[in-house]
């Protein structure tokens, strides 16, 4: 299979070069050339075996340039039992008969691109190994808050790597913060920058394209690469845990085998949900791919009404991972959705770099419309859905997934659509504690985190993961604040060059 750019369907690539990549130099993103078919019988045999064997048997229909021997040493080195806190590693909860919860934050820290990012570093390694001789890959990273440290979890130490993070100053929550600032590992770095998520992911992106850093790099045996969503490599392991979740959805017995499901996913650069439609794709039987929002309801008004438009306030909410205004992987499903109409992707693109706005065509619009439903829900109401989930049916949700279970019960109210429903969990509660706390009580005791960490527990019950609670002793590594202008240069400092 190949891989081609968003923005050039004339590039044909292997999946090893789209890895180490990340992005087309053109600015485009790699997508593939085709989406591979599985039918029933493939989902009820894929269905008998763990995640690492589902995970095996997706990603080898994608990276048809790894070997056998290559995706086993991959998968069973990222999703290693030690690493999770769940035998099942994205484990099926069902809270209401129509209502699932795919918890997928059971990795080493606590949020859902653990899925992607234990896996990333061993597609990248094997890729490089296959594409690039003798250079050392430099990751940057843009982060919201969950990537920067699953991206330092998974790359710490790994050979041949070095890691730089950026991160908004005031964008993340404090847990989040010194999950990254305390980061162990000889090869990582990270970096708070003034600004916004947005500002921190269109630098890197400057970075990654500018032809006079690249020359600098080559000269030093040094390369780009990835660890964000607009690397196919965190894309892809992705796919696997919607197939797996139908796998469970018919094990359960939520579901027979062929009968459709919901998906609802919390969204900020669309790479999750889009992953859920790659799986519609494949075969499997999703119905409707409900995108979750909050207050930076970009996306909401996009999927309802085809106009694209950043010009918007930007607020910094009670879910931080998701406060983007600019989703990225939106331009791979606008790829597919045109019937892989690059110029027309450009064009939007294009729109979207200059004046911030794009309205996509008629006929664009009408499969958009057939595949996805919207909203969203602001902190308010978020904080009221944690306690009433709490309250009915014991269960605690951290505040991105609570956004994913109002949007999807006004959902249901609206269209009074009674098909299962897998909710997608992207963090454990203990990483926003502040705000899961006060959601619970209106009478919270604690200052600090940590003690909020403890009140949370008392209240609830819920076991604390232990690489949270540990955090309290650790030593901050990483204090430096800079500015978007300055990035490059922090890029270089770290890297000597
Ligand atoms: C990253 C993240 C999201 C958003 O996922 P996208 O793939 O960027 O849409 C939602 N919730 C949490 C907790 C996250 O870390």
């Amino acid at each position: 299979m190949y891989y081609t750019s968003t923005r050039d369907k004339s590039i044909r690539i292997s999946s090893a070069e789209a890895i180490t990549k990340g992005i087309s130099a053109e600015g485009g993103l790699f997508v593939p050339t085709e989406i591979p078919h599985i039918t029933l019988d493939d989902i009820k045999r894929i269905g008998t075996l763990p995640y690492t064997g589902r995970a095996k048997e997706i990603l080898k229909l994608y990276l048809t340039d790894f070997t056998e021997d290559e995706l086993n040493y991959c998968v069973e080195g990222a999703y290693k039992k030690s690493s999770f806190s769940s035998e099942k590693i994205a484990p099926l909860y069902k809270i209401s008969d129509k209502e699932s919860i795919l918890e997928l934050w059971r990795g080493p820290t606590c949020a859902f691109k653990d899925m992607a990012l234990q896996l990333l570093p061993y597609l990248l390694s094997v890729s490089a190994s296959k594409t690039l001789k003798d250079t050392k890959i430099v990751i940057l990273v843009a982060t919201s808050g969950d990537t920067g440290k699953a991206a330092l979890e998974g790359f710490k130490d790994v050979d041949n790597t070095q890691i730089l993070v950026f991160y908004p100053v005031d964008g993340v929550s404090p847990m989040q913060k010194l999950q990254m600032t305390t980061q162990e590992g000889n090869n990582v770095s990270v970096c708070a920058i003034k600004g916004n998520f947005d500002d921190a992911q269109s630098g890197v992106k400057s970075i990654f394209t500018n032809s006079e850093i690249k020359k600098k790099f080559a000269e030093n045996h040094l390369a780009f690469s990835s660890a964000n969503s607009i690397n196919w490599g965190r894309l892809v392991p992705q796919i696997v845990y919607y197939v797996s979740a139908y796998c469970d959805m018919v094990e359960n017995g939520s579901l027979k085998l062929g009968e459709e499901m919901n998906v609802v996913v919390p969204t900020g650069n669309f790479g999750n949900i889009l992953a859920a439609y790659y799986a519609k794709r494949m075969g499997v039987p999703i119905s409707k791919l409900i995108c979750a929002s909050n207050s930076n309801n970009v996306l909401t008004d996009f999927l309802k009404t085809g106009t694209y438009d950043k010009n918007r306030n930007f607020y910094c909410t009670a879910s931080p991972s998701m406060d983007i205004l600019i989703s990225s992987n939106l331009e791979r499903l606008l790829f597919h959705l045109s019937g892989e109409n690059d110029a027309e992707v450009r064009e939007y693109m294009k729109l979207l770099a200059n004046s911030g706005k794009y309205t996509v065509g008629e006929q664009l619009f009408e499969k958009i419309k057939e595949l996805f439903r919207a909203g969203y829900c602001d902190d308010t109401l978020t904080k009221a859905t944690i306690k009433e989930n709490f309250d009915k049916y014991h269960y605690l949700c951290d505040t991105h997934t609570a956004v994913a279970v109002k949007v999807y019960e006004d959902y249901v109210s609206e269209s009074g659509d009674k098909t299962p429903t897998v909710i997608a969990s992207t963090a454990n509660p203990y990483k926003f504690s502040a705000s899961v706390l006060s959601a619970l009580t209106s009478d919270v005791q604690s200052t600090d985190e940590f003690s909020m960490v403890d009140e949370l527990h008392a209240l609830t019950g819920e076991p604390v993961p232990p690489q949270l609670a540990t955090l309290k002793d650790k030593k901050v590594r990483f204090g430096d604040v800079t500015t978007k202008d300055d990035m490059a240069n922090v890029v270089f400092k770290m890297l000597n060059i």
